[in-house]
C-alpha cells in the first residue's frame, strides 16, 4: 500500500467537532442514559460528549475493523464481548467516524442483542458518505471524497505505520537517509507535518522494531 490522501486534525477540532455534535444531539431532543464509546477511536468524542450532554454513564465496546492507519481488515470483531443489561436504557453509541461502517454495525447488533438498551442511537463526528453502508443518526461532518483523517488519539501509530510504508518502498532506490530527507519525503508523501516530537518517537519506535538501523547519523531501512 502506497500513498494515501491524508488530513491532519487538531486537538481544537475535536473539541468543536464534538461540541457541534452534541449541539445536534440537544437539538433533536435525545436525552441519552448511557453513552457507549467504541474503542478505540470513539473515546475521546464519546467523553467530550457526556461534557457536552451532562451525561455520566460511559461505558464501552471493542469492535475493530482498521487495525492499522489506511489499511482495513477482512472482517470487524468484537473484542471482549461481556454480558450488561441495559433494558429501560437510552444509549447513545459513539466513534470517530463512519468510513465502511462495519465496525459500528457490528456494535449496534451486539449491543441490541446482548446488552438490550431501549433505544439505541448512532453519533459519529465523521461520516464518510459515498462509502458508508450506514448513515449515523447524528454526525458533524459529512465527508464527500475519501481521506484518512490523522486524528490525534492516533498521531503516534499513524506516523510510524506511514513511515514504515514510505520508508519500504523508497528505501527501493535510496538506502541511505538523514533525519531531514525522511522528514521531508513524508512531507511529500503524505502532505502533513506531525510535528517533530512525534517524527522523532515514530523513528525511534522504526529503531525498536528492527525496522530501521541508525549508523554514523544516517537511518538504513532494513526489509525483512
Ligand atoms: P469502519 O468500520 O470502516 O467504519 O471504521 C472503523 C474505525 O477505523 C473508525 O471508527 C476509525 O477509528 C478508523 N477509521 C476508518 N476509516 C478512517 C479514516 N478514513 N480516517 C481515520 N480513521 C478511520
Amino acid at each position: 500500500m502506497g500513498k494515501v490522501p491524508t488530513k491532519l486534525v487538531s486537538w481544537d477540532d475535536v473539541v468543536e467537532w464534538s461540541r457541534g455534535l452534541a449541539i445536534k444531539i440537544k437539538e433533536s431532543n435525545y436525552r441519552p442514559d448511557v453513552i457507549i464509546a467504541v474503542a478505540r477511536g470513539g473515546f475521546v468524542p464519546a467523553r467530550l460528549l457526556c461534557d457536552f450532554l451532562n451525561v455520566e454513564n460511559l461505558i464501552s465496546i471493542q469492535s475493530q475493523h482498521w487495525t492499522e492507519a489506511a489499511k482495513a481488515a477482512d472482517k470487524a470483531i468484537i473484542k471482549f464481548a461481556y454480558e450488561l443489561d441495559l433494558s429501560g436504557k437510552k444509549a447513545l453509541l459513539v466513534d470517530d467516524i463512519v468510513d465502511t461502517g462495519e465496525s459500528l454495525m457490528l456494535a449496534r447488533d451486539f449491543i441490541m442483542k446482548h446488552w438490550k438498551p431501549a433505544e439505541l442511537r448512532i453519533a459519529a463526528l465523521q461520516w464518510i458518505s459515498p462509502v458508508a453502508k450506514l448513515k449515523p443518526d447524528y454526525y458533524y461532518i459529512e465527508v464527500t471524497e475519501w481521506v484518512w483523517f490523522q486524528y490525534p488519539w492516533t498521531r503516534l501509530e499513524d506516523t510510524f505505520q506511514f513511515l514504515k510504508r514510505m520508508l519500504s518502498e523508497e528505501s527501493k532506490y535510496k538506502a541511505e537517509w538523514s533525519y531531514d530527507e525522511i522528514v521531508k519525503k513524508f512531507y511529500e508523501w503524505y502532505e502533513i507535518d506531525v510535528g517533530e516530537t512525534y517524527f522523532k518517537d515514530a523513528i525511534k519506535m522504526l529503531i525498536e522494531e528492527g525496522i530501521l538501523e541508525l549508523r554514523n547519523n544516517k537511518y538504513y531501512y532494513k526489509s525483512s
